[in-house]
């Protein structure tokens, strides 16, 4: 039957695995059956390192077999519906109720239906108190976690920071009670209870969330005393300890990032005050030089891939990024492999990367000014020298890059109309940069998202612009470029924005809207091509919750649904960095 079906759909790869380097192992001897889920098509999650890391490290283990289960396309939903089957895993082809453990990388809030989908497809209740010791437990980590509250009637429990640190103390703790968890002798409230015993590890049931008459989160009290009252989260410390990941996974199709990734960092030095990702990886740490060119030729050696890529939030911070450029471009390019990098942050010092970066790919240039105007940026703490970076684009073009990319943001802390016209004019200047070099004007892409105040960073206490606002912010800045044929001019879409915003950060209360989009046919709201607002408007309509609730402005005193998790940086140095926001003004 299954054969059947994939004859029909499109992309069968995407549910046969097999791929070159994948796990072999036996499910029905392995202990402890993990399968790790993403709630995106096969070719977005096998291109997420997180996920590969945890691949790898749960199946070096002996008693464990680790597989994986991605959210299937809307063909293969329906073919897997239409005929009574359920979603299964890539390696073995198992059911997901024969797995202990479902583990969801939770990257982007917009994929939450994905999880239903998923989840519902292993004919398995959506909510984790319908769930029984005859049920996997349901476990997530990734970025989304950062506020778990919205999605948290759905999971057993959260791992709050970097999972590579913590995954083998709860296979431990899983290993020693299975017995008695599976059968019945022990219940799986006691179970939970004892993966409290780990630092990180967040249980929504023994938490309790406390709300005013009008509707505001008063505070968020723990149920029993062996639950913290804040929650700490957990990362690798050094780098260069950790595990590293050589037996890269080879699919048959191609998928988003097709190569090599090589982590180089994590983390970042600088402070842009919206950026999420910063305080999600913080600390910032290096790896050794010697650890990536051995971690990339063994990787190499193992796949056979043509493009190794140097990953990390801010590259160019990378304090030996010009030896290992040299090193990597030396070794590898008799072989014909080329090295890239990804989106480079405006700084002065790339300048002298300039000549490396060309012997390896010529692909079009990325930067991320963020804001038009010097004041704006002085706001969001993005500095950088507008005359270095002038020279560097010249410096560019010289050397043959023709396409550039830059990002801006709208929707910033104390816009106004000339913030807007100062996106165009930089990158008009950007485009008119190319005529000192061959007379030509140079041809840009401006891509402009919409500010979302996410957790955790010192604009979160800020409201988020409402989609009046960012639609005629947007149509501004379209008619003040019309008729300039040197800008492509593209907006993320401000409905996707705006729903982005509510599910990072609503409470508890937004499961039960969750619930109604999906039952709705919500489904793969990230790809704009799937994503149907109406169903939302919807879901929020029958629920009784008004969104823009969770999109105001929020009073520093205020108990904020994350305040209770401990992400490295705290409240008040928040507070302090979104002040001196303020005073910029
Ligand atoms: S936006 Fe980029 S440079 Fe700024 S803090 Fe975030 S990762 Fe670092």
């Amino acid at each position: 039957m299954l054969e059947d079906i994939l004859l029909q759909v499109n992309k069968p790869a995407r549910y046969i695995g097999q791929e070159w380097n994948i796990a072999k192992k036996d499910f029905n001897q392995a202990k402890i059956k993990f399968a790790l889920c993403f709630p995106d098509l096969y070719e977005v999650g096998m291109s997420n390192l997180g996920l590969r890391i945890i691949y790898n490290l749960l199946n070096n283990i002996e008693d464990v077999t680790c597989e994986r289960v991605f959210a299937p396309d809307l063909d293969m939903e329906r073919h897997l519906r239409n005929s009574g089957q359920e979603i299964f895993s890539l390696e073995s082809r198992h059911r997901l109720q024969e797995f202990d453990f479902l583990g969801f990388s939770l990257s982007f809030e917009l994929d939450y239906t994905n999880v239903l989908n998923i989840l519902d497809l292993g004919k398995l209740p959506l909510k984790a108190s319908l769930r029984n010791q005859a049920y996997p437990l349901v476990i997530g980590g990734g970025a989304c976690v950062m506020n778990p509250e919205p999605i948290a009637e759905f999971f057993d429990f959260f791992v709050i920071g970097e999972a590579e640190e913590v995954i083998l103390e709860i296979i431990d703790i899983y290993r020693k009670y299975r017995k008695h968890f599976r059968s019945g002798q022990m219940s799986k409230e006691d179970l939970l209870k004892e993966f409290l015993s780990i630092e990180g590890i967040y249980v929504p049931i023994f938490y309790e969330p406390i709300y005013t008459p009008e509707g505001k989160l008063l505070d968020f009290k723990p149920k029993i005393k062996e639950a913290p009252l804040k929650i700490k989260k957990r990362f690798i410390r050094n780098l260069n300890d950790t595990y590293f990941l050589q037996q890269w996974l080879v699919p048959y199709i191609s998928i988003v990032h097709d190569r090599i990734s090589l982590e180089i960092m994590r983390g970042c030095p600088h402070a842009c005050r919206f950026c999420q990702a910063r305080i999600q990886y913080f600390p910032f740490r290096q790896r050794d030089l010697d650890k990536i060119l051995n971690l990339a030729k063994e990787t190499y050696r193992n796949t056979g891939y043509e493009e190794i890529s140097l990953t990390g939030l801010s590259v160019s911070d990378y304090i030996y990024l010009k030896e290992l450029l040299k090193i990597l471009i030396s070794f590898f390019k008799e072989k014909g492999i080329s090295v890239s990098l990804p989106s480079l942050k405006v700084d002065i010092l790339l300048s002298d990367l300039f000549p490396l970066i060309t012997a390896v790919k010529k692909t079009g240039l990325t930067f991320a000014p963020e804001a038009g105007s010097e004041r704006l940026r002085k706001i969001i703490n993005k500095y950088f020298n507008v005359e270095e970076f002038f020279k560097i684009i010249e410096k560019a073009y010289q050397l043959g890059y023709q396409h550039l990319k830059l990002y801006f943001m709208i929707g910033l802390p104390f816009e106004r109309k000339d913030d807007l016209e100062a996106i165009i004019d930089f990158a008009t200047a950007v485009a008119q940069a190319r005529r000192k070099v061959n007379a030509k004007t140079g041809q840009v892409h401006l891509s402009i998202n919409t500010l979302i105040p996410k957790p955790h960073t010192p604009f979160q206490w800020l409201k988020m612009q409402d989609l009046d606002e960012i639609k005629y912010k947007q149509d501004y800045i379209r008619k003040k470029v019309s008729g300039k044929k040197y800008l492509k001019l593209s907006f993320h879409n401000c409905y996707m924005s705006f729903l982005e915003a509510v599910l990072s950060r609503a409470d508890r209360r937004l499961s039960e809207v969750i619930i109604s989009a999906f039952y709705k046919g919500s489904r793969f709201d990230a790809w704009e091509n799937y994503f149907r607002f109406s169903l939302w408007e919807e879901a929020f309509s029958q629920v009784k919750i008004d969104p823009a609730f969770y999109l105001k402005e929020k009073a520093p005193d205020e108990y904020l649904p994350w305040d209770f998790l401990d992400w490295g940086i705290d409240k008040q140095t928040l507070l302090a960095e979104f002040n001196k926001a303020i005073a910029i003004k």
